[in-house]
């Protein structure tokens, strides 16, 4: 990258909004020792905190905290940066902020110091998407995998098949200017196995960050059936002891409609088709228009069945489920405990029907396991790539070369151009080829002050 002219120095307050005990200030730029001193009115010391007091522009004391100075290159950007921890009130902050901004700074872009991180080469593209990740990470595995993503593990990995694709790729176009030796050459580099293996460690990675995105945007489930068939009851039995743990984004706000349960750490987003109906009847054109679209972005419908009242099972929603094509439906015959039947997972003419208790918890673990199955989960923790929507473009988009690659073997041109783009796929993970408009994209979805 060609160096810019030198950066301005940017601040944002790095906690969340509102009050706690301690809120921070992080300031990033160039020469900072000496915007430190201004502020606190003596020199830091890198890498060691020291309480101080914070003053105004006259010396009057604005907060007291601790001040850490990380210098540059060794920080979070790569560039001089501190951190002043004060006491996390919103007028506190502000002044403090306020402060920094009348010393220089101005005030930084959601994701500014991310990005900054990722141009001084602290992190590549995939980490720092992962800052992101762990951030808004909804259950405790996703998070796990956004930490893994961010130590580089994923990147690593990327490295890996792009250095072997390289090696390749080097060796056939060798291999270009002795014509003579072509035919050989497929058989003496071991080309084919070679070429096998890559796409092998391929397959396995984009499996493995597909499992990954499914852990990080969950399935979206909607409860169907007559009122008092116990909904609310199997979502209780659903969500178990986690239930609390479960929040949603701070700052978004908050749909009644719309419950986040974890199972195996895979969040559900559960819409209980009752509250969809009592809706309708308030505002009845605004109502149906939603529940279009909740049941739009459907993944499995749960349509659930009195087991004393087979004959009811739609008389309490207006969803024609026979509308929803490429939706999982799983019936779900509750109340197994008054009619004397077993929990039981049963298949006829190719649906699912699960017969369980919610009031007793019967059958709950089957109906979990069935989830995962639609769902499409059979990773195990610590394999997962908490992968992106871009990435699993791009690993498909390599992958389809590498296959490419495979079909022409008789101009080897052609293999050696295929080995190329699936590389330049690849290199679009960690962010070696992005273009300026895809780091805006990626970083401005960003909290302020990361
Ligand atoms: P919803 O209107 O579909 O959300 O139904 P609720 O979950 O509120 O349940 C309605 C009633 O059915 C409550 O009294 C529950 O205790 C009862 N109920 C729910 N599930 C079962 C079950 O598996 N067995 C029995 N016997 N009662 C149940
Ligand atoms: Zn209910």
């Amino acid at each position: 990258r060609p160096a810019a002219s030198p950066p301005d120095t940017i601040a944002a307050i790095a906690t969340a909004p509102g009050r706690g005990g301690v809120g921070v200030v992080r300031v990033s730029g160039a020469g900072l020792a000496a915007f430190a001193r201004e502020l606190t009115g003596r020199d830091p010391q890198p890498r060691l905190a020291g309480f101080t007091r914070f003053l105004g522009a006259k010396g009057e004391p604005i907060d007291e905290g601790l001040l850490i100075y990380f210098r540059a290159p060794a920080s979070f950007t790569g560039e001089d940066v501190i951190e002043l921890q004060g006491h996390g009130g919103p007028v506190v902050m502000q002044m403090l902020l306020d402060r920094c901004l009348a010393l220089g700074a101005r005030l930084a872009e959601p994701g500014e110091f991310t990005r900054r991180a990722f141009l001084n080469g602290k992190l590549d593209l995939a980490q720092a998407e992962s800052v992101a990740d762990l951030i808004e990470a909804s259950t405790a595995a996703a998070a796990q995998s956004a930490v893994r993503s961010l130590s580089g593990r994923f990147s690593q990995e990327i490295h890996l098949i792009k250095d072997a694709l390289i090696d390749l790729r080097m060796l056939v176009e060798a291999t270009l200017d002795f014509p003579e030796e072509e035919i050989d050459f497929l058989e003496k580099a071991r080309a084919l196995p070679r070429l096998a293996s890559i796409r092998e460690q391929l397959e396995g990675v984009l499996d493995r960050a597909r499992q990954g995105a499914l852990l990080r945007s969950g399935l979206n489930v909607v409860l169907a059936g007559a009122p008092n068939v116990g909904k609310s009851s199997l979502l209780n039995q659903l969500a178990g002891e986690d239930r609390a743990i479960v929040t949603e984004v701070a700052g978004t706000t908050r749909d009644a409609l719309r419950e986040t349960i974890q199972i195996e750490g895979i969040p559900l987003h559960v819409i209980d088709t009752a509250g969809l109906r009592d809706t309708s009847d308030v505002v009845e054109r605004i109502g149906i228009e939603r529940t279009r679209r909740e049941l739009e972005r459907a993944d499995v419908v749960l349509r659930l069945v009195d087991a004393g009242r087979p004959g009811e099972t739609e008389g309490g929603t207006d969803i024609d489920l026979d509308l929803l094509p490429g939706v999982e439906c799983i019936t779900v015959i509750n109340k197994i405990d008054l009619c004397d039947l077993d929990p039981a997972r049963v298949e006829h003419d190719g649906r699912v029907e699960l017969r369980v208790s919610a009031r007793e918890g019967l059958g709950i673990d089957l109906l979990r396991k069935e989830l995962l199955r639609v769902a499409g989960w059979h990773a195990h923790g610590e394999d997962v790539i908490l992968a992106r929507e871009r990435h699993l473009l791009a690993l498909r988009a390599a992958l389809a070369h590498v296959r490419l690659a495979g079909d022409q073997l008789s101009a080897l041109e052609l293999f050696a151009e295929e080995l190329r783009l699936a590389g330049e796929r690849l290199g679009e993970i960690t962010g070696e080829f992005s273009a300026d408009d895809l780091l805006g994209v990626i970083f401005s979805r960003f909290c302020i002050g990361k």
